[in-house]
């Protein structure tokens, strides 16, 4: 049986975080009335000229920066020509042999230790409109709303051997934009798009076996998924005697399975040129270095840092900074708070995670700011409250403004902390259990949490275990 080496080099297209469009001054706000924000640059209007908005230079250069890649001074903006009825132009400004960003890597961790992803380059395009369906009864309707919206293209190498690499890539490079706040990275909104490139090989063979680019991938859920059958069927094909075609293959969630699209076009079937419209773009060094000087923190230093600073696990310190905001909000609570670091990083990674994906919301819009938050676990660390309690008081002030003292009062939220009062409870509880105080004194260890329960009760759970724990254990003696 032959063995089989997948290989696979992703394409990904992620929407930068400007205002306008790439070429114009035109909004790209999302959601906006069809064709509300085409404009005359957009959708191509004989006599308008085309001119380069900075914003989105900086941040192709922060991504750039980010990534450790070399950021070109000169890059070339090109016309891709195609036809198409989204493409009112003709041709999509992109650009080919210049990019703005060549070389880089992203480090992946796999289940064999991490791997070192190339990137080839990154360049800066504009996206096309979109096509419409729906409600249109046979015809095609088309918004050119996003047409114009700038996008960075990034290329990878083909260094990955497995779908699961694939994610992996992916979803350290969708942190990556987010982090950096080189794109909101919004998946339903298609600002992070991902097309495969995928081909199997005889392991051991250094030669690259034809690849086939798997498009409209828009999980990573789908993107495992799209990748592991085309790997199945090329295996199939090649098995079966056959010859894997260069094409695009359109990913079917619904049926698990791509479908050919049309036979792959060679660049020069693009016929690129340099845009006579627009100059070659030149940057100088006070740009890059002022986009240097305005980085935050890198990610793997902010992390490392957690670990040695705050005593936090890799995975841990890993999930804080998922996303910027997250570790800011970390950090803001742990400079405040009396609780020790690792406290506050599970219930920021444990409950308000969870109740921010109940909620389907980002921490910056959490109910509960860092201010609440840090008044919480302080009320936690001097026993006000237990564990339960304060994940009681969570939920409440996830829908009430109120500051948590009030809640505490106003609910009754009080931990029971005074030795004499639970002595007294604890006291009562053995009375009414003495059969069960009985088979605790002949040796029967397990009645122990039964009494414990009871106490617990008795308090309507507001004891502090901790000392019930130790008050029943004395008395028991
Ligand atoms: P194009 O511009 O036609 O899409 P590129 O050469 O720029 O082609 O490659 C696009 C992507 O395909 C890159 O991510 C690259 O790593 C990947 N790739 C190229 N050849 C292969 C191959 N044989 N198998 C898998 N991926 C490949
Ligand atoms: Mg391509």
């Amino acid at each position: 049986m032959m063995q089989w080496e997948p290989v696979i080099g992703l394409e990904v297209h992620v929407q930068l975080m400007t205002d306008s469009k790439l070429f114009s001054g035109a909004p790209i706000a999302y959601g906006a009335h069809a064709n509300h924000q085409a404009c005359p640059v957009s959708i191509a209007l004989p006599g308008v000229l085309p001119v380069m908005n900075l914003e989105a230079a900086r941040l192709a250069v922060r991504f750039g920066l980010a990534i450790g890649a070399k950021v070109e001074k000169r890059s070339v903006f090109e016309r891709k020509n195609y036809f198409y009825p989204d493409l009112p132009k003709g041709y999509q400004i992109s650009q080919y042999k210049h990019p703005v960003v060549s070389g880089g890597s992203l480090t992946i961790e796999t289940g064999t230790g991490d791997r070192v992803i190339g990137i080839t380059r990154a360049h800066l395009e504009e996206d096309a409109g979109k096509s419409v369906h729906e409600n249109f009864h046979g015809m095609t309707g088309i918004d050119f709303n996003r047409a114009g919206t700038p996008l960075l293209e990034i290329v990878s190498e083909p260094d990955m051997r497995s779908a699961e690499e694939a994610v992996a890539y992916l979803k350290k490079l969708h942190a990556l934009v987010r982090y950096f706040e080189v794109s909101d990275g919004n998946m339903q909104e298609g600002s992070f798009r991902c097309d495969a490139n995928v081909s199997i090989r005889p392991k051991g063979n250094p030669e690259l076996g034809t690849r086939t680019e798997l498009k409209n991938i828009n999980s990573f859920r789908f993107v495992e998924k799209a990748i592991n059958f085309e790997i199945e069927r090329q295996i199939d094909v090649l098995e079966d005697g056959g010859m894997i075609i260069q094409e695009t293959r359109l990913y079917d969630s619904e049926r698990d399975e791509t479908r050919s699209m049309r036979s792959k076009e060679d660049a020069q079937d693009y016929r690129y040129f340099p845009d006579p419209d627009l100059p070659e773009m030149i940057l100088d060094d006070e740009f890059i270095e002022e986009v240097r000087a305005n980085l935050p923190e890198l990610p793997n230093h902010r992390k490392s840092r957690y670990e040695q600073e705050f005593s936090l696990s890799p995975p841990v310190a890993e999930k804080l900074l998922r996303d910027r905001d997250t570790a800011d909000f970390f950090e803001r609570v742990c400079e405040r708070s009396r609780s020790d670091p690792k406290t506050i990083a599970n219930w920021i990674n444990g409950e308000l995670t969870a109740l921010l994906n109940e909620r389907n919301i980002e921490i910056s819009d959490s109910p509960v700011d860092s201010d609440r938050f840090t008044a919480l676990l302080d009320h936690m660390a001097d026993k006000t409250l237990s564990g339960k309690m304060a994940k009681e008081v969570l939920m409440h002030l996830a829908n009430d403004p109120s500051d948590v003292d009030a809640i505490i009062e106003s609910k009754g939220f009080r931990q029971i902390t005074d030795s004499s009062e639970i002595e007294r409870v604890v006291g009562e509880v053995l009375d009414a259990n003495a059969p069960q105080v009985r088979q605790y004194r002949e040796g029967n260890q397990k009645v122990f949490g039964y009494l414990m329960g009871q106490v617990m009760k008795a308090t309507d759970g507001k004891a502090d275990p901790g000392q019930v724990n130790q008050i029943l254990r004395n008395l028991l003696e």
